[in-house]
C-alpha cells in the first residue's frame, strides 16, 4: 500500500507494531476478522526470520523453507486480506484515551496514526558483545547476519561467538563460504538444540573453543583477529580471523513504550495467556513478550491469540461483540 494513501485522520481498529512472524500472523487474523489494520515496521518486513537462510522447524515444510520466502508469503497473505503497512519507527504512544482512541507517533512526526487497539510485536534486537573493537569493526569484519555477509568471507577463517541455536545454525550456514570457523562459547557445553549440536560437531570446518570469551577485536582497516580468554585457566591467546559473527542472544528494544505496560525485570512485556498486557486495549505477541520459548511457530501462535483478543476488545467497545 502506498504510504501516501494512508490518512492519519482514519482511526484503525488495530495498529500492529512490528512486521515479524508474530505481527504478520496477527495481521492475517485481524484482517480476516475485518478489522481495519495498519502494520508499522521499523526496518524491513520479516524480522530475524528474513535474515535466516533456512527454517527447519516451522511445521509443514519437510527439508525446511527459506526464511525470506516464509515471511514474504506471510506478508502477501496478510496484504491479500487488506492489511496496510507503513514504514517508520514508533517513537511514542499516547494512551490518554479519548473515546478509546490511541495515538501512535512515528519518526517523531507531530501527527500520529490513530487506533482503537494496539498489538505490540516488536521482536527484539541482537545483543552486542560490548568489547573493544566491536563497534569500530562492525561492517568491517564484525557481523550480526550470516545470510547478509557470509559470502564476503569465502575461503577465510572466521569466528562465531555464542552457544545457542542462532550461533550454531549460522555457523553451519557459514561453512558454505569460510575455510575454518571457530565457535567461541563461554561454557563447556552448548545451549543449542541437540540436532544442531550433532551437525556442528560432525562438521570438520567447525572447531569449538569452550569456556572462553572474546576480550577484544583487533585489526587495521578490517578485522585481523580476536583476543580470546579462557575463563577457567585465565589463559589469553590471539586468534587470527577475518570475520567475527556475534550471536549471543537478544534484548527487547522497547524503549518507546516507557512504563506504559508492565514489563519483567529483563524488560520483556508481561502478557497473560490471551496476550493481554497490563493496559486495556494493548496486546503483545512474539519475542518481545516474557516467555520461555522464542520460535517462529510460537510467535505465530501468539500473533493469532493477540489478534483474537484485539478483535473481541474492538468489537466490545463498538458494541458489536458476539457473545
Ligand atoms: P540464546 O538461545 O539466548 O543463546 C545465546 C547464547 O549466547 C548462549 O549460549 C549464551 O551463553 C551466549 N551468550 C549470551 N551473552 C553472552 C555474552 N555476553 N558473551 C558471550 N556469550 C554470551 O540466543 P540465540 O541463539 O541468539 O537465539 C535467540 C532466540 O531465537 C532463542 O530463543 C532461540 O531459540 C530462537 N531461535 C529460533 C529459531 C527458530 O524458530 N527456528 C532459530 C534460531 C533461534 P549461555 O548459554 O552461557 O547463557
Amino acid at each position: 500500500m502506498d504510504e501516501d494513501l494512508l490518512s492519519k485522520a482514519d482511526v484503525y481498529d488495530v495498529i500492529i507494531i512490528g512486521g515479524g512472524p508474530a505481527g504478520l500472523t496477527a495481521g492475517i487474523y485481524t484482517t480476516r476478522a475485518r478489522l481495519s489494520t495498519l502494520l508499522v515496521e521499523k526496518l524491513g518486513i520479516g524480522g530475524k526470520a528474513s535474515i535466516t537462510d533456512r527454517i527447519e522447524n516451522y511445521p509443514g515444510f519437510i527439508g525446511g523453507i527459506s526464511g525470506p520466502d516464509l515471511v514474504h508469503n506471510m506478508e502477501e497473505q496478510a496484504k491479500s486480506f487488506g492489511m496496510r503497512t507503513v514504514f517508520g519507527e514508533v517513537t511514542r504512544i499516547d494512551f490518554n484515551d479519548e473515546g478509546n482512541v490511541k495515538k501512535v507517533f512515528i519518526n517523531n512526526e507531530p501527527e500520529p496514526y490513530q487506533c482503537l487497539s494496539i498489538i505490540i510485536a516488536a521482536g527484539n534486537e541482537q545483543r552486542k558483545l560490548g568489547v573493544p573493537g566491536e563497534a569500530e569493526y562492525t561492517g568491517k569484519g564484525v557481523s550480526y547476519c550470516a545470510t547478509c555477509d557470509g559470502a564476503f568471507f569465502r575461503d577465510l577463517d572466521i569466528t562465531v561467538v555464542g552457544g545457542g541455536d542462532m550461533a550454531l545454525e549460522e555457523a553451519i550456514f557459514l561453512t558454505r563460504f569460510a575455510k575454518k570457523i571457530y565457535i567461541i562459547h563461554r561454557r563447556d557445553r552448548l545451549r543449542a538444540t541437540k540436532i544442531l549440536q550433532e551437525r556442528a560437531f560432525s562438521d570438520n570446518k567447525i572447531e569449538f573453543i569452550f569456556d572462553s570469551v572474546v576480550d577484544e577485536i583487533f585489526g587495521q582497516a578490517m578485522v585481523d583477529g580476536v583476543k580470546v580468554r579462557n575463563l577457567k585457566t585465565g589463559e589469553k591467546e590471539g586468534l587470527d580471523v577475518n570475520g567475527v559473527f556475534v550471536f549471543i542472544g537478544l534484548n527487547p528494544g522497547l524503549s518507546f513504550l516507557g512504563n506504559i505496560v508492565k514489563k519483567s525485570e529483563d524488560d520483556y512485556i508481561i502478557v497473560d495467556k490471551e496476550m493481554k498486557t497490563s493496559r486495556e486495549g494493548v496486546f503483545a505477541c512474539g519475542d518481545c513478550c516474557k516467555k520461555n520459548l522464542r520460535q517462529i511457530v510460537t510467535a505465530c501462535g501468539d500473533g493469532a491469540t493477540a489478534a483474537f483478543s484485539a478483535q473481541h476488545y474492538v468489537e466490545r467497545i463498538k458494541g458489536e461483540e458476539y457473545v
